[in-house]
């Protein structure tokens, strides 16, 4: 079949890689695609949400399947206007596509279909001074979500009650984020180790195709700011088959059973970001689509066919799919452009090592190939590696070494991915 795969980075580079493995992928196009999503299949200058060019296209090459990365697309509808002509999408429709747009909307359904998350309460203008007073009573600290997309910024941890009341009227007064904060979701602090688990799922059946725990902050030790994500690991050692099957009975077949009972179509990844509180998961979110870094560290330790896997859920045979993972250990280490997270310079030179140590690949994020052929860096997160070993530190060592040998002028990754798994 004709695939089109619908994203820039690291993510769609490791799904491209991943779907050119099977034999059922006959044409692969990745819209826009980076430097190295080229090198697999036909990259194609088509922005994500230009659904009109997408439609184009997909009817003057045979496209079969719309494979979607990033969020924006989905939450915009992608899913509803293919399905209505008659091509497949890897993905939730609009409506469910909220329990990643809307935190108001995802904590409500995990209300109603009793998933364990922190308690909350939402509020918009009309509701403010209601707001300040539950605010004034909150235990500290306090989070606050801005209700709509924020690219991973609109949350705000708050260590007191004033630094809580500021953020709360920036949030919906000012509207620091648009629109996405003129409603907030005010949040119950839970402690404990974050881990991602990824579900494909055709709104009905499910399997768990991997899990991973990422390395979000900017500095070593976990320390300074926030990032896309500078690196990840799977499998996570807490994540036994006790914590599993926790996850399994309270979150995952609650919510596969919630979209059935909500008649919310879904047909496509679940990420569930869960925090492990002393032994107990949470959902922190739910994104409507696989992460990125975790992407690069699932998709190598997949074994089973991703198209196949694709071919079933849309089928309604995905009860009968066999999932295989490797047993071994992959970890990632991803290298950024320097400034980044804040200001950074693109256009920079790269080269990459000749040749890559066995069980090891590179996926570009921020980068593109120029006409002439010099690949240059084009964002912040520009390229990572990718090792699979039978523990996580050889894993991230072989990773680290392989990232190191990577040139452009600034490049900065961290030396300690998976460091509190000695
Ligand atoms: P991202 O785009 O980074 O996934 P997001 O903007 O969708 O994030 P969340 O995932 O809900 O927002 O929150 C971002 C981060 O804030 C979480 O990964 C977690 O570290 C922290 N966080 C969110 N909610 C809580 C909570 N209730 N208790 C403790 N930490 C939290």
């Amino acid at each position: 079949m004709n695939i089109l795969l619908l994203g820039a980075g690291g993510r769609e580079h490791a799904l491209a890689w991943k779907m050119k493995q099977s034999p059922l992928c006959q044409q692969l196009f990745i819209a826009p695609g980076n430097g190295g999503t080229g090198n697999i299949g036909t990259n194609v200058p088509i922005g994500v949400n230009d659904f009109a060019a997408i439609e184009k296209f997909v009817a003057a090459n045979h496209i079969d399947l719309i494979v979607v990365g990033p969020e924006d697309p989905l939450v915009n509808g992608v899913y509803d206007y293919f399905t209505a002509k008659g091509v497949a999408v890897i993905g939730p429709s609009k409506e469910a596509a909220q329990l990643e747009g809307s935190k108001a909307f995802s904590k409500k359904f995990m209300q109603r279909q009793q998933i364990p998350t922190a308690a909350y309460a939402e509020f918009t203008a009309d509701n403010f001074e209601d707001g300040k007073a539950y605010l004034a009573q909150h235990s500290l600290p306090i989070v606050l979500k801005a209700d709509g997309l924020a690219a991973g910024k609109g949350v705000v941890i708050c260590s007191t009650h004033e630094e809580a009341q500021q953020v709360f009227a920036e949030m919906i007064l000012h509207k620091q984020f648009g629109d996405a904060s003129s409603r907030v979701v005010v949040e119950q602090f839970l402690s404990g180790i974050e881990i991602s688990v990824f579900v494909l799922t055709d709104g009905k059946d499910y399997k768990i195709i991997g899990h991973a725990k990422d390395y979000k902050r900017i500095g070593e030790g976990d320390t300074g700011l926030n990032t896309g994500g500078m690196g990840c690991v799977s499998p996570v050692p807490f994540a036994d088959d006790v914590f599993m099957q926790k996850v399994i009975d309270r979150i995952i077949e609650p919510t596969i059973n919630g979209f059935a009972k909500e008649d919310l179509v879904y047909k496509g990844f679940v990420f569930f970001g869960l925090i492990n509180v002393e032994g107990e998961p949470y959902v922190i979110e739910y994104n409507c689509r696989m992460g990125d870094p975790e992407t690069e560290v699932v998709m190598p330790r997949l074994q089973s066919d991703l198209v196949e896997l694709f071919v079933q859920l849309n089928n309604g045979s995905l009860a009968n799919a066999s999932v295989k993972i490797d047993d071994r250990a992959a970890a990632t280490v991803m290298a950024v452009s320097g400034g980044y997270p804040g200001d950074y310079a693109k256009g920079k030179t790269m080269q990459l090592p000749a040749t890559l140590p066995a069980d090891t690949m590179l996926f570009h994020a921020g980068t593109q190939l120029k006409d002439e052929g010099t690949l240059v860096t084009s964002g912040g997160r520009v390229i990572t590696a990718t090792s699979l070993a039978p523990t996580i530190q050889q894993a991230a060592a072989q990773a680290k070494a392989c990232i190191a040998q990577v040139q452009f002028e600034g490049m900065y990754f961290r030396n300690d991915i998976g460091y509190e798994f000695e």
